[in-house]
Parts: structure tokens; sequence; C-alpha cells
């Protein structure tokens, strides 16, 4: 038996004709399950390891996806969800698939789960990874914890594997007002993000109100109620100063990470 036929995973959803999750047309695949609890999450249905998953094995998902295969001819598969890498396993199987087939693959990641004892298993996904899109919430260890419940230890480490494999990265960053949206804190961001010579893009994403709705069904108290969706140039403004921040760490050249590290 192949591993397309035997490995499974929990998948939450499918979107067959994604534009927002990596280049091109892509296939979109959304995993359940999340260990983040991130005060904005408009998907907070994926939290659950459980929830309303369906088990699908890698074969069923190709099937999905040769459907529309010519849609995909500039895009390719991105794996997002929840947290992708809940299922780490089942990922690096779909990934070495789709691969083997010479699809491009993009993992949509905050990178929260990574641990040294598991760097071999980390390292053989992002061999098989093209592009990651790793979303950092805030730069500071406090704010961090206060907006996910969970610690950006495990982030910056993810974020300086993908350095040290030379794997390609976009940083995304969602500004919400009163939340995420300080100057001194992007600018860190960018110093942290400076010593990332494989950053090929940098995404500030504007705070918006959709999925509020999702928190009402699931009976779960939505702690950003009364937040307004972000203005654009708040998104525009975060991004200048996070490439600041950047350019400040690359003008050093300095050789060691930063103290954000
Ligand atoms: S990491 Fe993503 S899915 Fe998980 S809580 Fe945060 S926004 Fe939601």
């Amino acid at each position: 038996m192949k591993a397309g036929e035997y490995m499974k995973g929990r998948v939450h959803s499918i979107e067959t004709m994604g534009t927002v999750d990596g280049p091109g047309m892509r296939f979109v695949v959304f995993l359940q399950g999340c260990p983040m609890r991130c005060a904005y999450c408009h998907n907070p249905d994926t939290w659950d390891n459980v929830g309303d998953s369906t088990m699908m094995t890698i074969d069923e998902i190709w099937e999905q996806f040769e459907r529309n295969r010519s849609f995909y001819t500039n895009g390719g598969i991105t794996v997002t969800g929840g947290e992708p890498l809940v299922q780490i396993d089942f990922v690096l199987a779909l990934f070495t698939y789709f691969k083997e087939r010479g699809i491009h693959t993009c993992l949509d990641t905050s990178g929260i789960t990574y641990t040294p004892v598991q760097r071999s298993k980390f390292e053989a996904l992002l061999a098989v990874t093209d592009l990651a899109m790793l979303d950092i919430k805030d730069i500071d260890p406090t704010h961090h914890k206060d907006i996910t419940k969970q610690s950006i230890d495990p982030v910056k480490a993810f974020a300086k594997l993908t350095t040290a494999t030379n794997t390609d990265v976009w940083i995304r960053h969602v500004i919400v007002p009163g939340l995420t949206d300080n100057k001194d804190r992007h600018y860190r961001l960018g110093f942290f993000l400076g010593a990332m010579p494989n950053i090929k893009a940098l995404d500030c994403l504007p705070y918006h109100v959709m999925g509020v709705n999702k928190y009402k069904e699931l009976n779960i108290p939505y702690r950003l109620e009364g937040t307004q969706a972000a203005p654009k140039e708040l998104a525009v403004a975060a991004s200048k100063t996070v490439l600041a921040g950047m350019k400040a760490y690359r003008q050093h050249q300095w050789s060691v990470w930063p103290q954000e590290g």
C-alpha cells in the first residue's frame, strides 16, 4: 500500500479556487486543529482537533486537485488551517506526493508547533515546501502571549529554521486597531526579520470582521467585540515601519540574530 492510500488527514474544508493563499490560483486545504487562540482568528471552527472534520487520504485530495488541474498551472497546493503542522506527518506525506508530481507547494503556518527535537522532520518538510507563509502575530513576547495564549519562542525558532534551510518565506502580520497597531513593535518585528535573507515578501493585512458570527454559532466569547475593521492605510503604514526595521538591521550587517531572537 502506498502513502497516498493509507495516510489520512483531518480536513476541515477545501477551497478549489483560492487566490489569496500563495502565488497564482491555488487548491487550498484547510486542516483541522490549532493550539493557538488568536484574539482575531476568523476560523475558530478549526481550533478543535476533531471538530466537524473529514478524514481524507492523499489520493482523495489528489483526485479533487486533478479535476481542476489546468487552473493551477501558475499556482499549486496550499495547506493551511487551523495550524497545519498539528498534522505534520500528513503534510509531509502530502507535499512529498504533490512535489513528486511537479506541483508547487505552499505551507501557511504560525510555526507554533516547532520543537528542536523534531528538527529533522521539519527540515524534511521544508525540503518539499516551495514557499512558507509565516504568520507572526506579534514580536513582543508579552503581547504574543496575550493575543494567542502561546509563547512566541517556537515561532522564532521556526523562522530561524526557514533561514537555515533557505526556504522562501512570505511574512504575514495582521494589523488590528488597538491590539497590534504599535509602531515600536512593528519596527522590532522588522529588526528581527532583517536577519532573514530568505524573506521574499511582507504582507501586513488589515483586520477584518468576517468570521465574527462563527463565534456566536460556536458559543465562544469574541475577545475583540466592538473592534472595527482596520483601514488599509493602517496596514500600509505598518508595512513601512516593518521594512524600516529590516533595513536598519541590514545596514549594520550584523552577523548575529537581533536581541528579539
Ligand atoms: S493560528 Fe490561525 S487558525 Fe490558529 S487561532 Fe491563530 S488565526 Fe486562528
